[in-house]
C-alpha cells in the first residue's frame, strides 16, 4: 500500500483532535498514512481542494457538513437521509460521503439505560442524531429556544416544543445538543425548565467535550451521572477510520489506538 494522506477540513480547525486520533490509529495499526488539518473558509471549494491535495479521505467539521454533502458523487443511505456528511473517502476518482457523528452518538448513548430522551437544541447535530435514535427505537422529544428549526423535526414525527410551550415529563436521558456552554457559561435552557426535568432523569449528556459545561455542572448538583461528548468524538472517529481503511479493521481493533488521543486530558 502506498503512503496515503488524510485531512480534516473546517473553520476553525486548529482545536480539532482528529489528526491526533487518526495518526495514533495509523501508527498503531502499522498503516503507512498521515492525517493533517486544513482551514477551509469557503465550503464550495471543498471538492477541488480535496482533489488538489491528492488525499485519500477526509473529515469535515463546522461549518461545512452540508457543503460536504453537496460535494459527493456517492452518498451512504443514512448521510443521504440527514443531508450532512462528515467523512469523505476517494475511490477511483469518486467521492463517497458518510455521516459518522450520529452513529458515534448512538454508540455512546447505548452504554446508558433508558429509551426516552429529551434533546435540548435543534441544530444539525440534533437532526442527524434524532433520526438515528428514532431508527434504533428511542423516543426523542426536541426542545429548542426558537421555533424556526422545529418544523423539520415535526415533519419527521418528533414531539417538539419551545421554552414557552414545553410541558415537562419524565425523560431517561437529557442531552445538550446546543453549543451553549462551548465558549460561554450559558445553560441550554432556562434553569427552571432544567430543574423540572433533571431530577427525574437517569443521566445527563453533553455533546460538548473537553470541559465541564454549566449544564453538566447543574446535573451533578442533582447527583446525576453525566457524560460529555468525548465518547461521541472518539466513536465517530473510529467509524470514519473503518471507512478510510475499507473495514480492514474492526471497531475494537481501532479503539485502543485512537483512545490514546484522549489520554492527556
Ligand atoms: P448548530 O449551530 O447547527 O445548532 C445550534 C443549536 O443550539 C440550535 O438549536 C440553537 O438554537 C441552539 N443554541 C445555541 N446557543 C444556544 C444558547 N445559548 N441557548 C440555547 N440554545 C442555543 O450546531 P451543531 O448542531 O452543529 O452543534 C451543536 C453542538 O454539538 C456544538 O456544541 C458542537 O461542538 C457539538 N458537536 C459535538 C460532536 C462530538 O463529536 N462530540 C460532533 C458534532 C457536534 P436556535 O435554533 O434557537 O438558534
Amino acid at each position: 500500500m502506498t503512503h496515503s494522506r488524510y485531512m480534516i477540513f473546517g473553520d476553525p480547525v486548529t482545536h480539532s483532535r482528529s489528526p491526533l486520533m487518526h495518526n495514533y490509529a495509523f501508527r498503531g495499526l502499522g498503516i503507512d498514512a498521515c492525517y493533517g488539518r486544513w482551514k477551509l473558509a469557503d465550503g464550495h471549494r471543498l471538492r477541488e481542494t480535496f482533489f488538489a491535495l491528492g488525499i485519500k479521505g477526509a473529515n469535515i467539521t463546522v461549518p461545512h457538513k452540508e457543503a460536504a454533502f453537496a460535494a459527493c458523487d456517492v452518498l451512504d443511505p443514512f448521510a443521504k437521509k440527514v443531508g450532512a456528511v462528515n467523512t469523505l473517502v476517494e475511490r477511483e476518482g469518486k467521492l463517497y460521503g458518510y455521516n459518522t457523528d450520529a452513529p458515534g452518538f448512538l454508540r455512546a448513548i447505548q452504554e446508558l439505560k433508558g429509551k426516552k430522551v429529551l434533546f435540548l437544541g435543534a441544530g444539525g447535530t440534533a437532526q442527524s442524531t434524532a433520526v438515528i435514535l428514532k431508527e434504533a427505537g428511542y423516543n426523542v422529544t426536541i426542545l429548542n429556544r426558537s421555533a424556526g428549526r422545529l418544523e423539520k423535526f415535526r415533519d419527521e414525527g418528533f414531539a417538539t416544543a419551545t421554552f414557552e410551550t414545553f410541558t415537562p415529563e419524565h425523560y431517561d436521558l437529557i442531552v445538550n445538543m446546543t453549543s451553549a456552554g462551548l465558549e460561554d457559561e450559558s445553560l441550554p435552557a432556562p434553569q427552571p425548565i432544567l430543574e423540572a426535568v433533571i431530577p427525574e432523569a437517569r443521566a445527563c449528556i453533553d455533546v460538548i467535550y473537553g470541559k465541564e459545561t454549566p449544564f453538566l455542572r447543574l446535573a451533578r448538583t442533582h447527583a446525576k451521572p453525566t457524560k460529555d461528548g468525548s465518547d461521541m468524538l472518539l466513536y465517530q472517529g473510529i467509524i470514519a477510520f473503518e471507512h478510510f481503511t475499507d473495514h480492514a479493521f474492526s471497531f475494537d481493533e481501532i479503539r485502543p489506538h485512537m483512545q490514546k488521543a484522549f489520554d492527556f486530558n
